[in-house]
């Protein structure tokens, strides 16, 4: 059982990381996809602007939505935003191997992310415990077709009151109303 592993700060989740998400499984390159939003995503310059709770509801919205092929193959690991102190990926795995010793675990990676890998807490044991797929998106990497979208772009577009529609998925936008985030 190949289990991918797709981390990451997620404020807000956007259609980007949906399409990576459903790429990497019609494709076949892991049986399942975990996303773990960050707790605390100490190697960011700024922090993330929402809270963890609220990337956390975000993010299990965007996959309520999911068509149902996707979704029964797809889970979020709350792991990261319920554990204290700075967020580090090889603790994830490790835990995760306590748990499910029978998996294989692929962590998941655009381009951008994978260029910070050596820098980040135990990589090279790390690097030991996990197989890495790294997904071309201003780099190298399998082509997915990724979308040219970011977060930084989204919470920049509802800044300045531009629509998002299309960007990020309905429900998730109403979240961010209803919960006045990105507003200022
Ligand atoms: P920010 O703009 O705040 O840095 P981001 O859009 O890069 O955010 P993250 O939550 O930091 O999103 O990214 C999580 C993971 O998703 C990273 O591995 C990142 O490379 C990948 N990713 C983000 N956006 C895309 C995209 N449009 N296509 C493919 N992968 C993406």
């Amino acid at each position: 059982m190949r289990l991918g592993l797709f981390g990451g700060t997620f404020d807000p989740i956007h259609q980007g990381h949906i399409h990576l998400i459903q790429q990497i499984l019609d494709r076949n390159m892991v049986d399942e996809v975990l996303v773990v939003p960050a707790g605390n995503p100490w190697m960011r310059s700024d922090g993330p602007i929402a809270s963890a709770m609220d990337r956390l509801a975000m993010v299990e919205l965007a996959l309520s939505d999911l068509p149902a092929r996707v979704k029964s193959r797809v889970g979020v690991c709350e792991c990261e935003v319920r554990r204290s102190g700075p967020t580090y990926t090889i603790d994830t795995v490790e835990e995760l191997y306590g748990s499910r010793p029978d998996v294989a675990i692929v962590i998941i990676l655009g381009s951008d992310a994978a260029a910070q890998i050596d820098k980040w807490h135990r990589s090279a044991e790390l690097r030991n415990l996990v197989e890495v797929l790294i997904i071309a998106r201003d780099g190298e990497g399998l082509d997915i077709d990724a979308l040219d979208l970011s977060s930084t772009k989204v919470r920049q577009e509802l800044l300045t009151h531009h629509s998002v529609t299309g960007d990020i998925p309905a429900n998730v936008l109403t979240y961010i109303k209803e919960h006045n985030l990105y507003a200022s």
